[in-house]
């Protein structure tokens, strides 16, 4: 339902949990959060609402981080619980995802990797992208740009509508979104960059934003910038705009 990645200077934690609350007139029965920090992925995630959210945080913080990604739920695979929560990680603890939308193809996606060994720990089309997602990313060479080509992988097999935003544990400054039907816009601030299911999710920050096009990855990355492909690796420019106060109200 609403999603929020933020990547740059500020503590990740406060920038998303804030975005999350910007996005909560869109409805929604469960929340989390995810961050790479020292080497590890760390989430926190609760049914209900963002207040649940935040006692967890509150009880047991998740440390500061540069990047860090955020999702509101409105359930429409598996129950509104916290295990279906997003974001999902993968089973080697790689890759966290959130997702909006959903995977049709979801069924035939977890027969073929529970038959592959991958032990599923909801009930979510989602976490079918990340457990391939962390397939995917393992069997490319170490690389830049090896997360976002990891996403055009994976891509190209889902069906239905989705926007996917993922972080990587050994990827700390990167983040990689990917959207089909289903809307994601960029907002670029001084040397940090904002994710957002729509621009409220920034809005206080930046008013600068970039819209993907339909079928599109989007790499983000602090010291390489905005890389836009299609889900093929085709070079994409986003549409930019400026965002004005009216459509911020
Ligand atoms: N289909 C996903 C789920 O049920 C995402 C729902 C959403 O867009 O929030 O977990």
């Amino acid at each position: 339902c609403g999603i929020v990645g933020y990547v740059g200077p500020q503590d990740a934690r406060d920038v998303v949990l804030e975005g999350l609350r910007r996005l909560e007139y869109r409805g929604y029965d469960s929340a989390g959060i995810a961050v790479v920090a020292d080497g590890e992925l760390s989430t926190a995630k609760k049914a209900g609402k963002l207040a649940n959210l935040e006692k967890v945080l509150a009880e047991r913080p998740l440390p500061a981080a540069t990047v860090g990604i955020g999702h509101t739920r409105w359930a429409t695979h598996g129950g509104p619980t916290d295990r279906n929560a997003h974001p999902h990680v993968s089973d080697d603890g790689t890759v966290a995802v959130i997702h909006n939308g959903i995977i049709e193809n979801f069924a035939a996606l977890r027969s073929e990797l529970e038959a592959d060994g991958v032990e599923f720990g909801s009930e979510t089309d989602t976490e079918v992208a990340a457990h391939l997602l962390a397939r995917a990313y393992a069997a490319l060479p170490e690389a830049e740009g090896r997360l976002a080509e990891a996403m055009r992988v994976i891509c190209r097999r889902l069906e239905g509508a989705f926007t996917l935003v993922a972080t990587a544990v050994t990827e700390p400054d990167t983040l990689v979104a990917a959207r089909r039907s289903s809307p994601l816009v960029v907002g670029v601030g001084d040397g940090e960059y904002f994710l957002g299911s729509d621009v409220a999710a920034f809005i206080g920050h930046t008013r600068e934003a970039r819209e993907l096009g339909q079928d599109q990855v989007v790499e983000i990355d602090r010291s390489r910038g905005l890389t836009v492909t299609d889900f093929s690796g085709e070079r994409a420019e986003p549409k930019a705009y400026t965002v004005d106060w009216d459509a911020a109200a």
